[in-house]
């Protein structure tokens, strides 16, 4: 049996693994450059040397007994560690409170760390774009981008995020771009901030009930992260959606200055805005996993379940469990 995912971010590395132990042939195609998908990180160079940034992910809990098995294999392998840094969330009102007390990890040495290990004994093709797909008599034919053609394969599956779904299945079978059409999510501006010298704040990593940013963790408090001062922002949902088709650098200025409402720092050494137009979930699809065993066709993905990592890696191993019971 011969199993081909689009997508090798968590959602599509949990059906991989899950498939690769139950004895099934799976090969793996993502558009990225490189393994990340929302767990990326960034390098930059500044002119203090290279700096690498968490952009997308922040860190990931391990709730179900799996997964935080599959995170302590992952310790042991260099390729996750526990961040343990001073947490808070600030209301409305500035009260300051610690974040809820729970283990909190990644990747290292930057968020893809556990991307890039999950993916190193899976076949995984970098740089590989999906434009088309249809079934034919030996299995499923897949068109990519480059212009490659490949076919041949028992089943399908797509582990992406729902809006690219919704468009991959609009043709290909329509039920699936329905389901995938209930899920919505919110898109989010990301600042990546480097600084000569120490951010003056009482915590590495802050939640905001109110106002422009909704999130700023000191990136370089994490562990096996370079010395030299990093930060990662993140804009409110309202923020960015009001934003959305700003310029990159048109976001920088009021983002600082919304940081500066809650920390004290020199002039940055290195600013620059990522968009993520489709970041977090915040209307989740009705099941866990989607397979239609006709056509040996099925999709997972963070969106099933909710806004987490640990949700992406539970809805790839539904997907796998149910093509397995098939
Ligand atoms: C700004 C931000 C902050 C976040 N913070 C946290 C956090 O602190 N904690 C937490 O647990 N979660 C957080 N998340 C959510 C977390 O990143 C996701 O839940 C998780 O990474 C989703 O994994 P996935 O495999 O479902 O999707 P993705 O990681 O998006 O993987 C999908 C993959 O599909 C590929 N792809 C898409 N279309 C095609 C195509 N046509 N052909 C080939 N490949 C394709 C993409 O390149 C991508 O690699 C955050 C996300 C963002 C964006």
């Amino acid at each position: 049996m011969t199993v081909v995912i689009i997508g090798a971010g968590m959602a599509g590395l949990s059906a991989a693994r899950a498939l690769q132990a139950a004895g099934r042939e799976v090969e793996l195609f993502d558009k990225g450059r490189g393994p990340g998908g929302r767990m990326s990180t960034r390098r930059a160079e500044t002119d203090l040397g290279q700096v690498a940034f968490d952009h997308g992910a922040q860190y990931f809990t391990a709730r179900d007994p799996e997964f935080a098995a599959l995170v302590s294999e992952m310790v042991q392998a260099g390729a996750v560690a526990e961040w343990q840094a001073d947490l808070v969330e600030i209301d409305a009102q500035g009260d300051v409170r610690p974040m809820r007390d729970e283990r909190r990890f990644v990747g290292v040495p930057g968020m893809n760390g556990i991307i890039r290990a999950m993916a190193a004994p899976l076949s995984v093709q970098w740089a590989k774009r999906l434009v088309n797909t249809s079934r034919e008599e030996g299995g499923w034919r897949l068109v990519f981008e480059d212009g490659e053609v490949r076919g041949g394969f028992d089943q399908l599956l797509f582990a992406v995020p729902a809006e690219q779904a919704v468009d991959l299945f609009q043709t290909l079978h329509p039920p699936f771009a329905s389901d995938a059409a209930q899920a919505v999510s919110d898109p989010c501006w990301a600042l990546m901030l480097a600084f000569e010298e120490r951010v003056d704040t009482a915590w590495d990593g802050g939640r905001f009930e109110v106002g422009a940013i909704s999130w700023a963790a000191r990136n370089s408090s994490k562990p096996g992260r370079s010395p030299i001062e990093t930060w990662t922002l993140h804009a409110s949902p309202e923020w960015s959606k009001q934003h959305l088709e700003a310029d990159p650098q048109e976001v920088v200025s009021p983002l600082l200055a919304a940081f500066g409402e809650h920390a004290r720092f020199a002039p940055p050494i290195h600013a620059a805005a990522h968009r993520w137009r489709y970041a977090q979930i915040t209307r989740s699809a009705q099941s866990d996993s989607a397979w239609n065993a006709d056509l040996q066709l099925g999709m997972c993905g963070d969106w099933r379940i909710g806004a987490r990592v640990e949700a992406a890696w539970l809805s790839g191993r539904d997907l796998a469990l149910r093509t397995l019971c098939d």
